[in-house]
C-alpha cells in the first residue's frame, strides 16, 4: 500500500538493487507493486536530455542513463522512475519536487535499514 512501511522496505529493497547493479529487476519489482507495465532502461542519453543524468521519454517508456555510474544510482534511476509511474498511472507527470522526494525516500530507507530484520 502507498505510504505504509510495506512500501518503505520495498523502496529500501529497490535502492539497494541499484546500486548492486540490478537496475532492471529493481524497476520490474516497482513496476509490479504499483501496477504498471515496467520502463525499459537504456545507457546512453538520447539528444534531447543533454547533460542531464537521466532523462525518461514516455512515448517509448523509457528511462535513459547517462552511463553505468548513473545506471547504479538510485536517485537517479528512481527519480526517473517516478515519472514513468505517474505517466502510467495517467494521473499527471509528477512533479520533479515530487520526483526528488520519492528518491529520496528510497535511499534514506535503504541508509536506514527499513526491513532489514526481516531480510
Ligand atoms: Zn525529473
Amino acid at each position: 500500500m502507498p505510504g505504509s512501511r510495506g512500501e518503505d522496505c520495498l523502496l529500501a529493497k529497490a535502492a539497494r538493487m541499484v546500486v548492486e547493479g540490478k537496475a532492471e529487476e529493481a524497476v520490474e519489482m516497482l513496476s509490479r507493486f504499483y501496477g504498471v507495465l515496467p520502463p525499459r532502461l537504456k545507457v546512453g542519453l538520447p539528444k534531447r536530455c543533454r547533460n542531464a543524468l537521466g532523462c525518461y521519454t514516455p512515448h517509448n517508456q523509457t528511462i535513459y542513463l547517462r552511463s553505468s555510474r548513473e545506471y547504479r544510482d538510485p536517485f537517479v534511476v528512481l527519480h526517473e522512475f517516478y515519472h514513468h509511474l505517474r505517466w502510467r498511472l495517467g494521473s499527471h507527470r509528477g512533479t520533479e519536487r515530487h520526483a526528488g522526494e520519492f528518491a529520496a525516500r528510497a535511499v534514506t530507507a535503504m541508509a536506514e535499514g527499513v526491513c532489514d530484520e526481516e531480510a
